[in-house]
């Protein structure tokens, strides 16, 4: 394992803290949300602000060690960390502006959607954010980032105005629509390609702070008319409509009767993006498909509904997720999911295979608007395999790769890059397509040339 000895240019410039091996922090400092990612770095460099950034980059540069740029800790392909080389961790950036006049928020690039939404929620405001709180908005902003509001307010890299951005050549730029637009283009969907993103500036929009929507619990043996009564619903639903379909275990919880606790299910989440009223109208048909045995919607703060799932995606689990797009949920495809090794969900109780409705302002938005490549897809869907024993990685992984194939028919093979543990030139290529594709490479050769920011879902220079 490489490590920086003490006293280096990095020491006597760096205000932050630099974590080595051997020091307290060293293995609680390198953990990522995915268990299977067990990397090394020489040093971790914990930033205050964008001169540790800059300090830390040129070192990194100088001393020709490889880049990790490190947000919320969230990607499953565990490009947080690295073996032997540096992490730029900006989890200590933690500062959050709002604006209620203008409905802007600046954030550092250390924070969380947990920690947005508190700020703007203050305001009665929201954009677009994750549907886990512990999520980080760097990550899956530049991913492209979706949501419950997205049907209606778009994506979260939709809703990005300006960016500041440290690129590789130790610049700070500000990205926005009037300076370097062609990088805020590619900041939106290119992923971590083309700097380190040390604040991003949203649009928020009113929501809340009381929303409507909740969970709805289903046996297995209700899922395929549900889901096709849900699918048959959307087609129509208005844009407020947001939510997601998901086989998944039923937690032993109070609220879960006692003959589904440990069984797969199937549950819907619905949510409205509009007034209590409204959405209770919008929903009540959801909510009277195949009599849930559970219905836990109604009127729920937003920050609440930010954090519902949280404790299905313990930190710490072994992860392999795979995603893709369909252009309609067939009664075929849905089928497949009751069969094997769909209807296998048992064989650990953290995994989740969700479906989520796209449409509304996320196909409205011009396809060459931003980087992301699958905004006109009508569903999502994601297979998060998750699990404890590490040797059970072979069987989970072979699963979820079975149930992705059993899927891939009615796939338009376009993954969403945030969501897949998978890495890959034809991955990248497949889910920007040709054109975008063609000008994230141009951007690449502009503000990266040298590749620094390669630990990510990488798009390479191409300088002929
Ligand atoms: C439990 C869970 C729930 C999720 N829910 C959703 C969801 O609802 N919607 C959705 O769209 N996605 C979701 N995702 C996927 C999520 O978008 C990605 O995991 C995303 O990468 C997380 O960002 P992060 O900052 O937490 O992750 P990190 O692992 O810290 O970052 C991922 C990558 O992004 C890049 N990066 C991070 N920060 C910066 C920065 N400041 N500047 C430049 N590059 C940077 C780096 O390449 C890094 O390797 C979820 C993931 C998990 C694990």
């Amino acid at each position: 394992m490489a490590t920086i000895e003490p006293s280096t240019e990095l020491d006597k410039s760096f205000a932050g803290q630099l974590i080595r091996p051997g020091d307290d922090a060293y293995d609680t400092s390198r953990a990522v949300f995915n268990g299977m990612i067990d990397r090394k770095p020489a040093i971790i460099a914990r930033c205050t602000g964008v001169a540790d950034v800059r300090v830390a980059l040129t070192f990194a540069r100088a001393q020709g060690l490889a880049v990790a740029v490190r947000g919320g800790g969230h990607g499953v392909a565990g490009n947080a960390v690295c073996d032997d080389g540096l992490v730029i961790d900006l989890t200590a950036m933690k500062g959050i502006r709002v604006d209620p006049d203008r409905r802007i928020a600046q954030a550092q690039g250390g924070v969380t959607w947990g920690e947005l939404d508190r700020e703007t929620q203050a305001f009665g405001l929201a954009v677009t954010g994750g549907r886990v709180s512990t999520t980080g908005i760097a990550g899956l902003t530049l991913g492209g980032g979706s949501g419950w509001l997205e049907r209606k307010l778009g994506l979260a890299c939709d809703n990005l105005l300006s960016a500041d951005v440290v690129t590789a050549d130790g610049q700070f730029l500000v990205a926005s629509a009037t300076e370097h637009p062609d990088l805020l283009w590619g900041l939106r969907g290119g992923g971590g390609n083309f700097g380190i993103v040390t604040a991003f500036t949203y649009e928020l929009h009113p929501v809340g702070p009381v929303v409507y929507g909740g969970i709805l619990l289903h046996s297995m043996d209700r899922a395929e008319e549900v889901l096709r009564s849900y699918r048959d619903f959307m087609a129509t639903a208005p844009d407020e409509v947001g939510g997601a379909a998901v086989f998944f275990t039923a937690p032993p919880e109070p609220f879960v009767p006692t003959h589904l606790q440990g069984q797969p299910a199937f549950g819907m989440i619905v949510t409205y993006a509009g007034s209590v009223e409204d959405g209770e109208m919008a929903l009540r048909p959801v909510r009277e498909f195949g009599a849930p045995e559970v219905d836990l919607v109604g009127p729920i703060p937003y920050v609440a509904l930010q954090r519902m799932l949280d404790s299905g995606f313990p930190p710490g689990c072994r992860n392999y997720w795979k995603s893709d797009n369909l252009d309609e949920l067939s009664d075929a495809a849905i089928a497949v999911l009751l069969e094997p090794p769909g209807s296998s969900l048992s064989l650990s109780p953290y995994t989740q295979i969700v479906f989520v409705p796209f449409g509304g302002a996320v196909a409205r938005m011009d396809a060459q608007a931003t980087a992301v490549g699958w905004r006109d897809a009508v569903w999502y869907f994601e297979v998060a395999s998750a699990w404890t024993d590490p040797a059970d990685d072979e069987r989970q992984i072979a699963w979820t790769r079975a149930l992705v194939d059993a899927l891939g028919p009615w796939a338009r093979g376009v993954p969403y890059l945030n969501t897949i543990s998978d890495q890959g030139l034809d991955r990248v290529q497949a889910s920007y397509g040709p054109e975008r594709y063609a000008r994230l490479v141009t951007l690449k050769n502009i503000y990266d040339p040298d590749n620094v920011f390669r630990l990510n879902q990488n798009i390479p220079p191409d300088l002929g």
